[in-house]
């Protein structure tokens, strides 16, 4: 008899400590509630507040091509006649306040021969090229650019290459027009002079993504995932970037996302996992 009572106080005492458990669950589960309520009903922000969550802040990158669909027929501009828009104004100068002289030796003549370093072509505001120099696009290159893009074009992503070769006389006419719009100052950061365009050696490609005009000659293009793409994997073709962000006092001009060039798959992995510029690898700033 004593034994059953003594049960059935203890299976008492148990329920009693089960509804105190289950009131407290209940008030808990009704406070949670709440407190999601007074975040809009967002799970995310509420766990954020309570440092419980470990998501990126950062918001994921629109999908390669979401955004300008639109715009898709508006330009279809031919190749090379697509403008790199004026620089912005830039901010990281600051350190000195000499003037950006634009780079080039000043009362230079152009050379009868190019300039080789390391048996590589060098064109740019020191090396000029010769006015006759007009070797055409680069076969080997272009085969290069193709392989790339074939594999690029596995990730979604299709390349193409808006602008390669160009003659003397056709960079007369760009660089003309860049001063006309922009002046000499400005266009010097974007645009060569005539015979000190590297896309007259041939092995430079403008590259850009089919259907995305927009981006083609702009910063902005870097910001793609195309264009992050292209960034780390170019080298394994044979391309590098030539005008990295940081680099201008280098190399003579402001970053250029789009431009790359040609220079062949064990020198472009050397400059690519030193992250250094042509100029430097070869030595000649
Ligand atoms: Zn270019």
């Amino acid at each position: 008899m004593k034994r059953s009572q003594d049960r059935r106080r203890t299976s008492k005492k148990r329920s009693k400590g089960l509804k105190a458990t289950l009131l407290i669950a209940v008030a808990a589960l009704v406070g949670l509630i709440i407190w999601i309520g007074t975040n809009d009903w967002n799970v995310e922000k509420t766990l954020e507040q309570a440092g419980l969550s470990n998501t990126d802040s950062e918001k994921p990158e629109t999908s390669p091509g979401s955004e300008d669909k639109e715009e898709e027929d508006e330009q279809n501009l031919p190749p090379a006649e697509v403008e790199p828009a004026p620089p912005e104004e830039s901010t990281e100068k600051g350190e000195d306040d000499t003037p950006f002289d634009g780079g080039y030796v000043e009362g230079q003549q152009l050379p009868s021969e190019p300039t080789y370093v390391k048996d590589i072509l060098i064109a740019n505001k020191k090396y000029p090229l010769p006015e006759t120099f007009a070797p055409g696009e680069s076969k080997e290159a272009r085969a290069a650019f193709e392989e790339m893009a074939a594999e690029a074009k596995l990730s979604s992503f299709n390349l193409t290459a808006f602008s390669t070769y160009r003659s003397y006389d056709y960079q007369v006419t760009l660089y003309n027009r860049y001063v006309d719009r922009d002046g000499v100052e400005a266009a010097d950061r974007y645009s060569a002079r005539p015979g000190y365009s590297e896309h007259q050696t041939g092995l430079a490609f403008d590259i850009g993504e089919v259907n995305h005009e927009k981006h083609w000659a702009s910063s902005s293009f870097g910001t793609t995932e195309a264009g992050k793409w292209l960034l780390a994997n170019a080298h394994r073709y044979g391309f590098i970037l030539r005008y990295p962000n940081h680099k201008e006092e280098i190399t003579g001009y402001m970053h250029e996302a789009w431009h790359y060039r040609y220079v062949g798959k064990p020198i472009a992995e050397q400059i690519f996992k030193k992250n250094i510029t042509l100029e430097e690898y070869l030595g000649i700033e």
